[in-house]
């Protein structure tokens, strides 16, 4: 399909792939994802189904290929399916996939919705696969439900692929086994350097691990090669020789991907940020409930002109506020 007036921004970057959060609340209190008592946006100020979709459809008739549907935790929203199933009905018909992440802690009772809505492949989350570990990490989560949620997921037909924060003096020594476990399941496997998004508890630079560490830890068992692949973020790729596994790395903080940068993501309260890692936004959703649908697609215009060059995130600096207040959680991970 021809698209008269594609999303280009300033740096002549083509925007395709759009997150669209449809929470900020979650189940889980992930250690470096928002505190225990993380306070939730109250719900007029969330965009309704409805809106969701309008706005997504505003996005696919300006060419976008790719969304992913995210949060906070997007399976506990009431309605997740149908809105999967409005948005999905344009799969084939301008958009090439709808997408899901997810911390799998409802994954068993939607598995066969989301796949009768058109999604194909599912991210799920995963940083522990021991029980007391993955209570420890996500605070309020219990592993069992997730890993019967990814079961369910695989029998409904959906690609799964594991993202895995590496988390010093939490989680290295479970590296090489999820990753001979993902293989052994069939799953792609994406381990993740944590970010300085939001404020946590703890200070991140305590659990800071540079995949770089995750590469070494791996490297004293297999041989790892870099590929080529990318698909427009941060993620890098590396196969294992020795078994073809492909491994994807996403390391924002020591690594430059913003040239080929072609995202955007909108919040569950309808604001468009231009980068994860930048406060450049256009807000949506009362441009929407006063102006109309028709509305958006300006929107979309000026938001192009606001897409910084990318991101300033820094880790290192021990007690540093973080890079941008809001966290993953917010903006949609
Ligand atoms: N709740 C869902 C989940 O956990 O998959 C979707 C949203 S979550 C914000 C998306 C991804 O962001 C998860 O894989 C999570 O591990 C990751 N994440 C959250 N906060 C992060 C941070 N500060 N640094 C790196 N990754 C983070
Ligand atoms: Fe919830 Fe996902 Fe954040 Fe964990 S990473 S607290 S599951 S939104």
């Amino acid at each position: 399909m021809a698209f008269p007036r594609p999303l280009v921004d300033g740096f002549g970057r083509r925007i395709t792939y759009v997150r669209l959060s449809v929470t900020d609340r979650c189940d889980f209190r992930c250690i470096y994802c928002m505190p225990l008592d993380q306070r939730f946006v109250p719900r007029p100020e969330v965009l309704t189904l409805e809106e969701i979709a309008t706005i997504a459809e505003a996005f696919i008739a300006r060419g976008v290929r790719r969304i992913r549907l995210t949060g906070g935790e997007p399976l506990v929203r009431r309605g997740i399916l149908d809105l999967a199933q409005a948005i999905g009905r344009h799969v084939g018909r301008g958009l090439d996939e709808l997408t899901l992440t997810t911390n799998g802690s409802q994954l068993a009772r939607f598995a066969e919705g989301l796949y009768r809505a058109g999604i194909r492949r599912v991210n799920v989350s995963l940083d522990s696969r021991d029980p007391e570990r993955f209570a420890r990490i996500t605070r309020r989560g219990r592993l069992a439900p997730v890993l019967e949620g990814i079961a369910a997921a695989r029998a409904a037909g959906l690609r799964v692929k594991i993202n895995m924060v590496a988390l010093k003096g939490l989680n290295e020594d479970e590296i090489l086994p999820m990753m001979h476990w993902c293989a052994a399941h069939g799953f792609d496997l994406t381990f993740i350097e944590t970010m300085p998004l939001g404020w946590v508890e703890e200070d991140r630079t305590d659990r800071y691990l540079p995949l770089t560490e995750v590469r070494r830890l791996l490297e004293a068992h297999v041989t790892l090669v870099p590929t080529a692949e990318r698909t427009g973020g941060p993620a890098r790729y590396w196969r294992v020789a020795e078994t073809g596994q492909r491994l994807g790395f996403i390391t924002p903080l020591t690594h430059n991907f913003c040239e080929t940068c072609n995202r955007v993501r909108v919040t569950a309260t309808g604001t468009l940020y231009m980068c994860l890692g930048q406060e450049d936004r256009v807000e949506l959703r009362d441009l929407l409930r006063q102006k109309g649908p028709a509305a958006l697609d300006a929107a979309l215009d000026r938001a192009m002109a606001l897409k910084p060059r990318g991101h300033d995130f820094v880790i290192e600096r021990r007690g540093a506020p973080p890079a941008v207040k809001r966290s993953m959680s917010v903006t949609g991970g």
